[in-house]
């Protein structure tokens, strides 16, 4: 076989080389944020958000040995976790959940990172159990108070991971954050610590802590993530949501 060049590659070997090459990126920044950090990049699961983006690109990703997913949209994701069928695959939801979506949600998704109120608790709860799953939740926390983007403010933190533990179906797993708008990424994350420390002091093994995309990985790993959320590093820019 001679070697081909990238010209002679068809569409879909093209597609795996660029998300290849992304990957080796994202893989690269992760390591050296940990190294940064003092933590061993064993310790940082990598979730690739494919919103907006193709089934195809989750089937090439796993193919390169990625094996989180995560998703935003319920009319989305329903879809392109069924076509994934068979993966081995850990799905996540990370965008934020009306309650009359969570028995969708809970057929597909292995994670909710978005709960962020008794009523979606109790709603989440009702379904894994009618679906005969667990499901592991995060509380979102909201560092900025912005009530657009979802998330228990700081001080609610310990009462929304105490109704998770309690709800029968659910697993309390850990917090979830998104960066607050205009703050400087290296303070934004600051207060994750002390909420994951309330989430753990209800249930110990709750230690997930979801923080750091594209723009931020780096300050959240230095704040102690263990779980980032990575779309456009990895599969390129979006179209902006149609609404
Ligand atoms: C889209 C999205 C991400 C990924 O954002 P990028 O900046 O594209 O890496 C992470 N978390 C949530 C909740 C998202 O909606």
């Amino acid at each position: 076989m001679s070697r081909t060049s990238s010209s002679e590659l068809n569409p879909a070997q093209r597609r795996r080389a660029e998300l290849a090459s992304n990957l080796a990126e994202v893989r690269g920044r992760i390591a050296a944020a940990c190294a940064a950090a003092g933590r061993d990049a064993g310790e940082v699961t990598l979730i690739a958000i494919t919103k907006t983006k193709p089934a195809s690109d989750v089937m090439l990703l796993t193919e390169l040995g990625v094996t989180d997913f995560g998703e935003n949209r319920d009319d989305e994701a329903a879809p392109k976790a069924a076509a994934c069928t068979g993966l081995p695959i850990t799905w996540h939801f990370v965008g934020q959940l009306q309650s009359r979506k969570a028995s969708s949600v809970a057929s597909y998704a292995d994670v909710v990172h978005s709960v962020d109120r008794p009523r979606l608790v109790r709603a989440l709860g009702a379904a894994a159990r009618a679906a005969g799953r667990e499901l592991t939740c995060l509380v979102q926390v909201s560092l900025d108070g912005d009530p657009e983007r979802g998330g228990v403010a700081p001080g609610g933190v310990t009462q929304l991971a105490q109704a998770v533990a309690a709800e029968p179906g659910l697993r309390l797993g850990g917090v979830m954050a998104m960066a607050p708008l205009g703050l400087p990424p290296a303070d934004a994350f600051a207060p994750l610590s002390s909420c994951s420390a309330a989430v753990r002091s209800v249930s110990a093994s709750a230690a997930i802590v979801s923080a750091g995309m594209s723009g931020d990985l780096e300050p959240a790993i230095s704040a102690g993530a263990t779980h980032v959320r990575i779309g456009t590093a990895l599969l390129g820019g979006r179209e902006p949501p149609v609404r």
